[in-house]
């Protein structure tokens, strides 16, 4: 009998559409294992929120695996390498396969491992299975990389449609399963337990990412263009953190779509090109590995910073602004895990322009916050906010998160979900409490300053001194 070929987990907790292991299974028994090697990811290691995501996820796969006849080996160090090579050993393993990932540290330590293998004599293959496209096929005519979503995307349609998802596959068990850690060893849950909002939220696992498909494919997608801006309207599809964690493939999603009597329709377009931004950032982390702490701007580097920073960070991280949107975020964030698109650049834009801290200091709290937090799309999104990435909104466009409370949540149903000390104003006033008559707020049960604060910014100041900074640095 032959050895069993190792299946390594990482970013694609899945059996379906999982190209490692259904060319494991075709090649005869299957040893599925995740090591855990957090030291691996350098300064960029997953979050309290993504650990506890993880966790959930990791006890879902034993599940799942439990019920093809086949397990989940679960195993923890600091080298990878040293950890399958010493598995190779007890298990007479032939292979090792797994998909690929895309952050720096983890191509590194994917390239030595496959070299040291491949030297050891063991078959080291690795699969594309958690983009549409790997970072490198999409190319400008002239070979070079892009800077720009509106082409990047463009060039990617005009190579072959993504493949048809995987079958999940038989899985015929090895001769013997060592010794297997439980996810609880891994001591992967925050101490203090804050993500017990999270548990309502989520079905993290394979499972739960198909039905949040489901769900979202049936009933949301074909209101997607109108409804994707409005924070308090179930409008977009949470699939993120499904995505992140691979237990879903973007290939899965983009056959739902098709697959759905809707594919061709402006909502399912513009949802498909959010799909894009996801692909467009493991583009560009690929090609500027630094992108998590440089700007690519490289102007920013200079940029004069707030000399006061730690008080208006934590105040804004506590949802404690008194500017009620900013705080609906924030709050929505620390309780669920996730914040909607709209609002991450609305307190982000706060955070960098109004406040001007740093977008690293941002894209810390929200990967150490944010059940979906991705080293590519987090720190994309936090230059584009800053205006010093690629594509990015320039700098002199400021939000206004009053205006952008009105037009995005005009009927208030989000801020008061979030700030219930202020849900009993008018709606006309809920955006900036600080401009109603004494009476409205004492009718509404609101002291500003005692029952909900005052505001930590005056929009209109702050804004300009942002403006003037970015003038230093402008012509540089
Ligand atoms: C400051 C900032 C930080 C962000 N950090 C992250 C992050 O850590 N992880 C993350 O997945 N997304 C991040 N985003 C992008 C976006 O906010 C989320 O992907 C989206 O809110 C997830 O919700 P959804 O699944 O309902 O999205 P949908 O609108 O249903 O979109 C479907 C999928 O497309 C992808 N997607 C959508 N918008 C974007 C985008 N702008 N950039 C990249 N991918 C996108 C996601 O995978 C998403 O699940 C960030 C955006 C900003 C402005």
């Amino acid at each position: 009998m032959t050895g069993p070929s190792i299946v390594w987990l990482r970013r694609d907790l899945r059996l379906r559409d999982n190209p490692a292991l259904y060319r494991a299974a075709a090649l005869g028994p299957v040893l599925p294992v995740y090591i855990h090697a957090p030291e691996e990811e350098g300064n960029h290691a997953t979050g309290a929120a993504g650990a506890w995501w993880l966790h959930c996820a990791l006890r879902e796969l034993q599940q799942e695996l439990k019920a093809c006849s086949s397990r989940l080996l679960i195993l923890r160090g600091e080298d990878s390498l040293a950890v399958l090579r010493r598995l190779i050993r007890d298990t007479d393993a032939a292979a090792v396969l797994w998909n690929r990932r895309y952050e720096p540290a983890g191509i590194q330590v994917d390239r030595r491992v496959k070299a040291a293998l491949r030297e050891d004599g063991i078959r080291a293959e690795s699969f594309p299975g958690n983009l549409l496209r790997e970072p490198w096929e999409v190319q400008r005519k002239d070979g070079g990389s892009f800077r720009a979503f509106t082409p990047f995307w463009r060039a990617s349609h005009r190579l072959p449609p993504p493949a048809t998802p995987l079958p999940a596959p038989q899985l015929e068990p090895p001769a013997h399963w060592p010794d297997s850690l439980e996810p609880d060893e891994l001591e992967l849950l925050p101490r203090i337990p804050w993500y017990r909002g999270f548990e309502s939220c989520w079905q993290p696992g394979e499972q739960g990412a198909n039905t949040a498909l489901d769900i979202f494919v049936r009933n949301q997608l074909s209101g997607y263009a109108g409804h994707r801006d409005l924070p308090g309207t179930p409008g977009t599809s949470r699939l993120s953190p499904h995505l992140h964690f691979g237990e879903l493939s973007p290939r899965q999603v983009w056959a739902a779509v098709h697959a759905s009597r809707q594919y061709d329709s402006d909502s399912a377009t513009t949802f498909l090109s959010e799909l894009g931004w996801r692909e467009f950032a493991h583009h560009l982390l690929y090609y500027h590995p630094q992108m998590p702490d440089t700007p690519l701007d490289r102007r920013f580097e200079e940029f004069p910073w707030a000399e006061e920073q730690e008080g208006p960070l934590q105040t804004w991280q506590q949802g404690q602004t008194g500017i009620p949107i900013v705080d609906a975020g924030m709050r929505e964030l620390w309780h669920t895990g996730w914040m909607h698109n709209r609002v991450r650049m609305i307190v982000g834009s706060l955070l960098t322009k109004n406040l001007r801290i740093p977008w690293q200091r941002g894209e810390r709290w929200f990967r150490d916050t944010l059940v979906d937090a991705d080293l590519a799309s987090n720190s994309m999104g936090w230059q584009w906010v800053q205006g010093c990435g690629a594509d990015a909104a320039p700098y002199f466009r400021i939000f206004n998160p009053v205006r952008q409370g009105e037009r995005f949540d005009p009927d208030g149903t989000y801020v008061r979900r979030w700030v219930p000390e202020l849900a009993r104003l008018p709606t006309g006033n809920l955006h900036a409490p600080w401009d109603a008559s004494v009476c409205t707020l004492r009718k509404a049960g609101v002291t500003l300053g005692e029952t909900y604060p005052e505001p930590l910014v005056d929009l209109g100041t702050s804004r300009k001194a942002a403006l003037d900074a970015y003038q230093t640095i402008r012509n540089g």
